[in-house]
């Protein structure tokens, strides 16, 4: 009789903890699925190239002025200044 008992609690261990690692294994699945949607779209973004600094940097990322890309607005400003010097 108690060794009845004893098998049956081990089941329902086991049974929970089947439920509880397949329900991880869902959402586990279910952010790598996420994860790799997210990684597709940079990879799918543009890179530009910095006028100042030759840096290429994602085209969302990026500042544009007059034709003409730019990492920061610091070296949008540096090179709009340089320009207008010529
Ligand atoms: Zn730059």
């Amino acid at each position: 009789m108690n060794l009845l008992l004893i098998r049956l609690i081990i089941f329902a261990v086991l049974f929970f903890a089947g439920l509880k690692l397949y329900s991880m294994y869902r959402e586990w699945k279910l952010n790598r699925d996420n994860l790799v949607e997210g990684d597709s779209q940079p990879a799918d973004s543009k890179m530009v190239l910095c006028s100042w600094c030759k840096v290429h940097v994602p085209e969302p990322d990026a500042l544009r002025e007059k034709g003409e890309w730019f990492c920061c607005s610091a070296h949008r400003d540096k090179y709009l200044e340089e320009k207008k010097d010529d």
